[in-house]
C-alpha cells in the first residue's frame, strides 16, 4: 500500500469535530469535503476508521484486544494502576474520554516535574493514519501463546506516541466503538456526494464488495468502476435478513411465494473454488475448521465454483436439536467423538450468490433457485411455490410437526440484498414475542450466585447508538449463568458497587410478554416480564433489534390489543 499522508492527529481532530455535529446532513457534508483530498492509501483506511471499523467487513481479521489488554497496556504507558484507569472511566463514563484525561494529567505532571516516567515528546514519533493501520494489522496477525505479550507491547508503543486527543480515538478505535455517530448510511451518502455518484449505486456496490473503503476508491474512479461489481470468492458478503410476517398478508400482497421450512440452526455462507472451500458464520467469521463434516458434505454436493447461503442444523434420533445446545457441549469438551456419532449436522442450502464466475445477487429468486437446483446434487432446502394460503399453511404445520422453527416466505422476483432486512424474506413463527438485544451491563448475583453475574442490562440500537430497554434476571439455569459469565468476564469496562459496565459484544434472545412505554430507560420503552431464552453467539451487535422496530412492535401490539403482538 502507498504510504498515506494523513496524520493520525488530523484524523482525531476530524473525529472530534464530527462528534460535536448533531445533524446527519451536516456530518455528510463535512465528510464528503474531506474524502477527495485523501490519497489511494489513506482513503479506504479513513472510511473504515471513521465508521468504527479497522478491517473490511468481509475480513475475518480481528484485532482481538478487549478492555483488559487495553488497560494493561495503558498502566505501563501512563504509570497508573488499573484502578486509577477504571476509576477515571467511571467518572467520565467513556473509555476514550478517560484515556484522554489520564494522558493530559500525566503531561501536566511531567511539565511541573512531578512525574519522571511519562514518555516525553522527544522520543515520540508522529503517528499517521496508515502507520496506525499497519500496526493494528500486525496485532491482528499475532497468534499463539506469546501473542499477548507482543500485542501488549505494540499497543503500548502506539499510546506512547499518541497525544491525549489521539489516544482518545485510538482507544475507542481499538475497541471498535468510535462513538462519533458516523454510520454506514452517513458514509454511503458522503461517498456519493464526494464523488458525484448515485447513493443507490454506492449502496449496491457496498452490498457486493462488503467494504466501504474499497467502495470509496471505486467511486473516485467513477460510475463505471462502481457499477462493475462482482462478488469475490472468499470475501463473504453480509447475509440477507428476514422480517416478521403473516401468511395471509404476505400472499395478499405478493400472490405466489416461495415457502421453505425455517430451520433453527446456524446460518452459513459456503465458498468453493475447485477443491478450496471455506465456510463463514453469520458474523462472517471463518468457521471452516469448526464444522469439517459439513464442509465436506457441501463440497461433495457440487462440482461447481459456488457461493451458497444456508442453515446447518443438528439432528439427533431424526429430530432437530436446538443448535445452541450442541455448540455449548462442544465448547465444554464433552465426549466429542461420541457426540459426533450421535448428532448429525445437516446443511440446508436455500440460496446461491455466485456460480462459476457469475454474480447472481441481482437475479430474481426464481432464477437463482434454478441455478441452485442445477448446481447441487443434494443439501438443497425443499421449497414449495404457491399462492394458495391453505397449501402454505400446510407447509408451516409440517415444519412445526417435524420440530423446525416455522416458515420462511420469499418473494419470487426479489434480488439477494446482503445485510438488508426487508419484506422480501418473511419469517413466520409461533410466539414471536422474543427479541435480540445487546448485553451492555450486569449486576453481581446473590447468595450462591454471588461469584457470577445475576442480572443483565440490555440495549437496542438506534443509528449506531445503544439504548437500554430493560434488565433480564430470570430464565437462566445455573449452567447458563456460568456460561454467560465465562463469555463476559473479560469484557468488563468498569465496575461500581454491584454494577458492571460491559463492552457491547454479546447478544441475548429474550422473551417478553409486552412492550411498554417507560421513562426508566433511554430507549423510552421497557420489556414486561423479560426472560432469558438463549445466547445468540451467531449474532453480532449490528444484528440486534432497532429502536424503530421496537416502536413497530409496540404499535402492532396496541392495534391488536393483546400483549406480545402478532
Ligand atoms: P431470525 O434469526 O429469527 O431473524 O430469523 C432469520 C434466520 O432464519 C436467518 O438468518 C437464517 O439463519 C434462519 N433460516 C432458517 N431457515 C431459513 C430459510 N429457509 N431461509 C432463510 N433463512 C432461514
Amino acid at each position: 500500500m502507498e504510504r498515506g499522508i494523513m496524520k493520525f492527529l488530523e484524523f482525531a481532530r476530524i473525529c472530534e469535530q464530527l462528534e460535536g455535529i448533531g445533524g446527519r446532513l451536516e456530518m455528510t457534508g463535512k465528510i464528503s469535503a474531506i474524502l477527495p483530498s485523501l490519497d489511494e492509501g489513506d482513503l479506504p483506511i479513513f472510511v473504515r476508521f471513521l465508521t468504527g471499523r479497522i478491517f473490511p467487513d468481509w475480513s475475518p481479521n480481528k484485532i482481538g484486544i478487549g478492555p483488559n489488554l487495553l488497560f494493561d497496556a495503558l498502566t505501563q504507558v501512563v504509570d497508573a494502576t488499573r484502578s486509577d484507569i477504571i476509576g477515571e472511566i467511571n467518572r467520565k463514563g467513556d473509555v476514550g474520554l478517560a484515556v484522554q484525561a489520564i494522558l493530559e494529567n500525566k503531561r501536566a505532571g511531567k511539565r511541573s516535574g512531578r512525574s519522571s516516567t511519562f514518555q516525553t515528546s522527544l522520543f515520540s514519533q508522529e503517528l499517521d493514519l496508515s502507520s496506525v493501520y499497519s500496526d493494528l494489522e500486525r496485532i491482528s496477525r499475532l497468534e499463539g501463546r506469546s501473542s499477548q505479550v507482543e500485542k501488549l507491547s505494540l499497543v503500548q508503543n502506539l499510546f506512547q506516541n499518541a497525544s491525549p486527543l489521539e489516544a482518545k480515538y485510538l482507544a475507542r478505535l481499538i475497541l471498535e466503538d468510535l462513538r462519533i455517530g458516523v454510520g454506514e448510511g452517513t458514509m454511503r451518502d458522503a461517498i456519493a456526494q464526494a464523488f458525484s455518484v448515485d447513493p443507490s449505486l454506492v449502496e449496491h456496490a457496498y452490498q457486493a464488495i462488503n467494504d466501504l473503503g474499497e467502495v470509496a476508491l471505486r467511486a473516485r474512479k467513477g460510475r463505471d468502476s462502481l457499477a462493475d461489481i462482482h462478488i469475490r470468492l472468499f470475501h463473504p458478503v453480509k447475509m440477507m435478513l428476514a422480517q416478521q410476517g403473516s401468511i395471509s398478508q404476505a400472499i395478499a400482497e405478493n400472490g405466489a411465494m416461495a415457502a421453505e421450512y425455517k430451520y433453527d440452526g446456524s446460518r452459513f455462507q459456503f465458498h468453493k473454488q475447485g477443491n478450496r472451500c471455506r465456510m463463514y458464520s453469520r458474523k462472517l467469521e471463518d468457521v471452516t475448521e469448526a464444522l469439517p463434516e459439513v464442509v465436506e458434505t457441501l463440497k461433495n454436493a457440487t462440482s461447481h465454483d459456488v457461493i451458497l447461503d444456508g442453515e446447518v442444523i443438528a439432528i439427533k434420533d431424526g429430530r432437530p436439536l436446538p443448535f445452541q445446545t450442541v455448540l455449548r457441549r462442544f465448547r465444554r469438551k464433552y465426549d466429542i467423538a461420541a457426540m459426533q456419532k450421535e448428532i448429525r449436522m445437516q446443511p440446508f442450502v436455500f440460496d446461491i450468490l455466485y456460480l462459476d464466475g457469475k454474480t447472481l445477487i441481482d437475479d430474481p429468486l426464481r432464477e437463482r433457485r434454478k441455478y441452485l437446483e442445477e448446481a447441487m446434487s443434494g443439501c438443497v432446502a425443499p421449497q414449495t411455490v404457491s399462492s394458495d394460503i391453505s397449501v402454505i399453511e400446510a407447509v408451516y404445520r409440517e415444519s412445526l410437526d417435524a420440530g423446525h422453527e416455522g416458515l420462511m416466505l420469499k418473494v419470487l422476483s426479489s434480488s439477494y440484498t446482503p445485510g438488508i432486512r426487508g419484506k422480501n424474506w418473511l419469517k413466520i413463527k409461533p410466539g414471536v414475542d422474543s427479541i435480540d438485544l445487546a448485553v451492555i451491563g450486569a449486576e453481581w448475583g446473590e447468595g450462591k450466585r454471588a461469584h457470577l453475574f445475576g442480572s443483565f442490562l440490555l440495549a437496542c440500537q438506534d443509528r449506531g447508538e445503544l439504548l437500554p430497554v430493560g434488565k433480564v434476571a430470570t430464565g437462566f439455569t445455573d449452567e447458563e449463568l456460568q456460561e454467560v459469565y465465562e463469555l463476559l468476564k473479560d469484557r468488563v469496562i468498569s465496575e461500581s458497587g454491584k454494577e458492571v459496565h460491559l463492552e457491547p459484544f454479546l447478544v441475548f434472545e429474550v422473551g417478553y410478554s409486552e412492550i411498554q412505554k417507560s421513562p426508566n430507560y433511554e430507549s423510552g420503552f421497557a420489556l414486561r416480564f423479560p426472560r432469558f431464552i438463549r445466547v445468540r453467539d451467531d449474532k453480532g451487535i449490528s444484528d440486534i433489534e432497532t429502536l424503530d422496530s421496537i416502536r413497530e412492535r409496540f404499535q402492532r401490539q396496541s392495534v391488536q390489543g393483546k400483549p406480545g403482538g402478532e
